[in-house]
């Protein structure tokens, strides 16, 4: 089977899933971009493009994508050749949804789970064969339009011809470097960058070190002025961040540092005051 993509469904419009079809659009794309409403899809839509770095080469990219509602649109996603779902970090609401993908996607299609680190067999799990064969994870970093790594992890059954397919795919079209990963719990990245936040969230709460003192120190030092540990923070999501960190907790019994993934009481009140970053406008920093 030789695979085209001329149009890509993205389930999912949040910080990921807006800037995602940014991306595809910007290569001449065709997108179709849902979530749980059409409003919510728009509004995101309209956040990302004003947001800054712009996620759009031009402004004729936007024309590409059609948003709309998983509860009226989710049967168009039968003319897309690649569905990316890039729903919430959970694992219930990530197998609902692509239960009903199942439903509606044309045989051959790509399928695949934007996770941060949900294990890709658990999504796998009770899949249709023909699901199953083409149901990958593509894990993009944030900015999509900026960050290079793809990370590209194949579940139990996936096809090695959608393995190949997809690194070749992100080399070659969306200028990303990609990675072939193992199922392992976050994967390559994220296990390093989330076991890292983590021990500087417990460094802040037990030595009192102060949040510009550790961007300070992880930042422009190591020629990063712009992600340095809470600056990227803020721009993830505390939620999800947190959803990554407690889904390492709970698949990694055996890792000896993993009380690490515990996160402290300080960051426990900022996510239940709202305090999430960019998304809700406050986060470690006052303006995000
Ligand atoms: P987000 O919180 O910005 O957006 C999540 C979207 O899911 C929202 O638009 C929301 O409306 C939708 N949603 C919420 N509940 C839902 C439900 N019950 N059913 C269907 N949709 C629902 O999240 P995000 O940061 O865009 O993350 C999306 C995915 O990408 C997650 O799996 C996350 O781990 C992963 N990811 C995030 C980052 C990051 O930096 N934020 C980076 C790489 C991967």
């Amino acid at each position: 089977m030789k695979r085209a993509i001329k149009k890509v469904a993205v389930l999912g419009s949040g910080i990921m899933g807006s800037r995602i079809a940014c991306h595809f659009a910007n290569i001449g794309v065709e997108v179709l971009l849902l979530d749980l409403t059409p409003e919510t899809a728009d509004k995101a839509l309209e956040t990302a493009v004003k947001s800054k770095p712009s996620p759009l080469y031009t402004s004729a990219a936007l024309r590409l994508i059609r948003t709309g509602g998983f509860e009226d649109d989710l049967p168009a996603i039968a003319s897309a050749d690649w569905i990316l779902e890039a729903v919430v970090e959970n694992l219930e609401v990530k197998r609902e949804l692509l239960e009903k993908v199942a439903g509606y996607r044309a045989a051959g299609s790509l399928v695949t789970s934007n996770t941060s680190g949900i294990p890709l067999h658990l999504l796998a799990e009770g899949m249709p064969e023909d699901l199953q064969a083409n149901f990958c994870g593509s894990h993009f970093f944030n900015p999509p339009r900026y960050l290079p790594l793809l990370e590209v992890i194949p579940a139990p059954r996936t096809s090695p011809e959608a393995v190949d397919f997809l690194l070749d795919y992100g080399d070659r079209y969306l200028g990303k470097t990609t990675v072939l990963c193992k199922d392992t719990p976050a994967f390559i990245a994220n296990r390093v960058g989330v076991y890292s936040i983590s021990q500087l969230f417990h460094y802040v709460a037990e030595k009192g070190l102060s949040v510009e003192e550790v961007d300070k120190y992880t930042g422009p030092v190591l020629g990063r002025p712009k992600s340095a540990t809470f600056r990227t923070a803020d721009v993830v999501g505390l939620d999800t961040l947190a959803r990554v960190a407690r889904g390492l907790y709970e698949h990694c019994p055996e890792d000896e540092e993993r009380e690490l993934f515990r996160l402290p009481a300080f960051v426990e009140k900022m996510l239940a005051n709202n305090r999430l970053g960019a998304k809700t406008g406050e986060g470690f920093y006052k303006k995000v």
